[in-house]
């Protein structure tokens, strides 16, 4: 499958001199047409730092960005209406794309008449339809943002989005600020959407289970960089990743295999990254455990793992799931890189 966005090896940073932070490090990821890539990892991670990065709020330091194959490195290129219909972005907050002072008709229909240059007559019509599309009465036409539940408002921002018709749509925490009853309801929506419409996602979230609910493939973020890119399936069957595993010991069943050790210790200032591997200070399997493995100290996971077999940026990806102490020598056979079966 065509990539529909390609970032190649992204870097973002944040002010200068002696205060500057490099947000995002040397950051890939294909999001494929018509798929979901989920990007997962704690808070202060670069999750959202990508997200800005991809619609031109933040410049990219390095790195390049296309869409359908054509270069939108340079941000003018993403500034354009043209990239602004084409890739569109919900926010955790839909107050903050969401006019409080006017009603939802009013917004779709001003958005249809401007930019999809639709007749009076025709933008009511298509505001009831996107309104259908997200699951909102026709009702909701002349209402507020504040008159609506917080789901509610949530469906209002994705009618908002999909109503310049949007190729690619980047999900920033949409679900996190929602009760949980809710929030089912809108990933279904999300994943209904994509399939009605062809549309290519990215979904971002601190929370694992809906990143594996939503996404064919997951890239795991910390401190700016990804340490692990595989298949959905496979990155739930086999983690790779200390840091992979460390956060799925968070999630209530592991089927069939032993939990890891859960992630403790703070994350390191993003301002000093840790040397080597920047997960070295809180690493189960890494040197704080094992005094012997001073390689993740001294050498960068990232850019030694070239060739690799496995999908981990980890000098022991393998050993991952041994005890702290214990050493493998051996290497798994690589991991088949399938997609997730589609729904
Ligand atoms: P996430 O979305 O994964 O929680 P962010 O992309 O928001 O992470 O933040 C990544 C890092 O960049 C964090 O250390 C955060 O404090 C920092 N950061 C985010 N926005 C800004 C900003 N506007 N100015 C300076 N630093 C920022
Ligand atoms: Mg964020």
């Amino acid at each position: 499958m065509a990539a529909k966005l390609q970032l190649t090896d992204v870097t973002v940073r944040y002010g200068s001199g002696a205060g500057a932070l490099t947000a995002v490090d040397g950051v890939s990821l294909t999001v494929p047409s018509g798929g979901t890539v989920g990007l997962v990892g704690e808070s202060g991670c670069g999750k959202s730092t990508i997200a800005r990065a991809v619609v031109a709020l933040v410049p990219v330091a390095s790195g390049t960005i296309t869409l359908d194959g054509v270069d939108h490195t340079d941000v003018r290129k993403r500034r354009t209406r043209e990239f602004r219909r084409r890739v569109q972005m919900v926010f955790q907050d839909p107050y903050a794309s969401l006019n409080p002072r006017i009603t939802i008709g009013g917004m779709l229909v001003e958005i249809l008449a401007h930019i999809r240059k639709l007749r009076r007559a025709e933008c009511r019509k298509e505001a009831l339809r996107l309104l259908d599309l997200v699951g909102l009465p026709a009702s909701a036409l002349d209402r507020y943002p504040h008159q609506f539940s917080g789901g509610q408002r949530q469906r209002a921002a994705i009618a908002r989005a999909l109503a310049v018709e949007p190729e690619l749509v980047i999900y920033d925490e949409v679900t996190s600020a929602l009760d949980v009853s809710v929030q089912g309801a809108i990933l279904n929506l999300l994943r209904q959407l994509q399939s009605e419409l062809r549309l290519s996602y990215v979904f971002i979230s601190h929370d694992l289970a809906t990143v594996r609910y939503m996404s064919d493939t997951v890239s795991v973020m910390y401190l700016g960089r990804v340490v692990e890119n595989v298949a959905t399936d496979e990155l739930f069957d086999h983690p790779e990743h200390p840091y992979t595993r460390a956060l799925m010991a968070s999630l209530p069943r592991l089927g069939g295999r032993r939990r890891p050790v859960p992630l403790k210790g703070d994350l390191p200032d993003p301002r000093k990254p840790p040397s080597g591997c920047r997960f070295h200070t809180r690493c189960p399997v890494g040197p704080k455990f094992n005094p012997e493995r001073t390689v993740c100290i001294e050498r960068d996971p990232q850019k030694s793992a070239a060739g690799k077999s496995h999908n981990a940026a980890c000098h022991f990806a393998d050993a991952a799931e041994d005890a702290p102490g214990e050493h493998v020598a051996s290497m798994p056979a690589p991991a088949p890189l399938g997609r997730r079966k589609g729904t």
